[in-house]
């Protein structure tokens, strides 16, 4: 790239540092009894991934496959369900072992049933000791999968967040970029929602989509805004399919970006305008909704426990998973292999994390956050300062006028166009080291 240019903003969007394409085979298999002998376990986060959905999101590129023939639910079950022991087992006892918050992710983890999510939140209490009703539980799910019978048993093992992915209001855009769904269906899932009494309700919504404009944009967002949910999340979207305007290169590619900072400015400004805070760049939370539990920020240094083909587990030195794809085959080659193992006691994939990429993550997750990262903790924590850690990367944010000039002293912030920004910036501060990792993994 060149140094004189930005960066485009729409480079990647950067929720874990570093990406799962970085992650290698680790020669060694170290056993989990191991990595975890020596680290705090008080307050660690619980996530549980599920990697099914109904239909493939013509945007998406999780972790996911399309149904479940032939019991592969109940595999997959049994599965977590020995990895849960085995990790269980690696914590030990020597040290309290607490979780502090807890999430099914996807996929989509409403593809389960009743029966099944009864039986995963089983799993997450009986074999991992998780007080799901005493901690936030956050569960992702779609419209045609978000059922009275699903909802209730979420409600009553203690779910506290219910996040659904609409995407738009507007039919034919769903129908364009997203999968074909029915505003009278979403409307539904949302009244069932809200009538099994979580107490969050999240809305994910999606601007970019070829054809969409301000006023189409703004149909989606005052629909949405119309159930009052105490979180929103505005995400651009980044897989176009291949059609009309998609084909055409560059001058197309500079017509979509202009298209997603539109939308982005004209979303956030009707959100700041209806009463909701920023957060980050995607996220919104109304600002007289009761605080419950963690939003997006993932804590820099607790532990991370996660279950299941998809999910990753952090130590503070060691970020590890199970294989990674994107190509569908892969994925359920990867889902089968999963379903068939017998020994979780492990660690087969992941990425070493040094001071010097602890540093980065810290830097990363910080700074991307709306309220903007206090100097004093990152001194704390390393010794030093990001100015003198990050030299040539913050005098850049300087100069394109992404940071925030009027902070308050001791506060490192983005300004509006940094945020604007940020899935342009935050790319800019992964190590070589990880940029030839994921290089090299995309070129395979
Ligand atoms: S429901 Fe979610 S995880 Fe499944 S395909 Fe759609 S966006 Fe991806």
């Amino acid at each position: 790239m060149n140094a004189h240019q930005p960066p485009r903003p729409y480079t990647s969007y950067v929720y874990a540092y570093p990406h799962k394409t970085a992650y290698r085979p680790l020669p060694d298999r170290p056993a989990l009894t191991g990595l975890w002998a020596g680290e705090p376990k008080d307050a660690l986060s619980l996530y549980l991934h599920i990697p099914f959905c109904e239909v493939r999101c013509g945007f998406c590129n999780l972790f996911t496959r399309i149904g479940a023939p032939d019991e592969l639910t109940t595999r997959y079950l049994d599965a977590l369900d020995r990895q849960a022991t085995a990790v269980r087992d690696a914590l030990g006892d020597a040290s309290p072992v607490r979780f502090a918050t807890a999430a099914f992710g996807g996929g989509t983890p409403t593809y389960l049933t009743a029966g099944e999510l009864e039986r995963l939140c089983d799993i997450a209490e009986r074999r991992m000791g998780a007080d799901l009703r005493a901690v936030p539980l956050s569960v992702e799910s779609s419209p045609a999968t978000a059922t009275a019978d699903r909802l209730a048993v979420l409600a009553d093992r203690g779910a506290t967040r219910l996040s659904l992915g609409v995407q738009s209001f507007v039919e034919a855009e769903a129908r364009a970029a997203v999968r074909p769904q029915r505003r009278a269906d979403v409307e539904a899932a949302l009244g069932r929602i809200r009538d099994s009494g979580v107490p969050v309700l999240n809305i994910d919504l999606i601007y970019g989509i070829d054809g969409q404009t301000e006023s189409t944009w703004r149909h989606s967002l005052d629909a949405a805004l119309a159930w009052r949910p105490e979180e929103l999340y505005l995400y651009p979207l980044y897989i176009r399919p291949l059609t009309g305007l998609g084909r055409l290169g560059p001058a197309a590619d500079r017509a979509w970006d202009e298209q997603r900072l539109r939308l982005y400015r004209y979303g956030r400004d009707h959100l700041l305008g209806h009463g909701y805070e920023q957060v980050s760049m995607r996220m919104f939370r109304r600002a007289d909704a009761p605080p419950q539990g963690p939003d997006d920020h993932a804590c820099q240094t607790d532990g991370m426990i996660g279950l299941g083909c998809g999910a990753r587990s952090y130590t503070s030195s060691l970020h590890y998973s199970f294989d990674y794809a994107v190509d569908m085959r892969e994925i359920r080659a990867i889902i089968d292999a999963y379903t068939a193992t017998a020994d979780f006691s492990r660690a087969e994939v992941g990425r070493r994390v040094d001071s010097g990429e602890a540093r980065r993550r810290h830097l990363l997750q910080s700074l991307l956050q709306a309220e903007g990262m206090p100097l004093d903790g990152y001194a704390e924590r390393f010794g030093s300062s990001p100015f003198a850690d990050f030299p040539a990367e913050l005098a850049r944010f300087e100069a394109l006028g992404w940071l925030d000039a009027d902070a308050p002293a001791g506060l490192l912030r983005l300004s509006d166009e940094g945020l604007a920004h940020s899935d342009g910036l935050g790319p800019e501060l992964f190590s070589s080291g990880v940029r030839a990792a994921m290089a090299a993994y995309e070129a395979k």
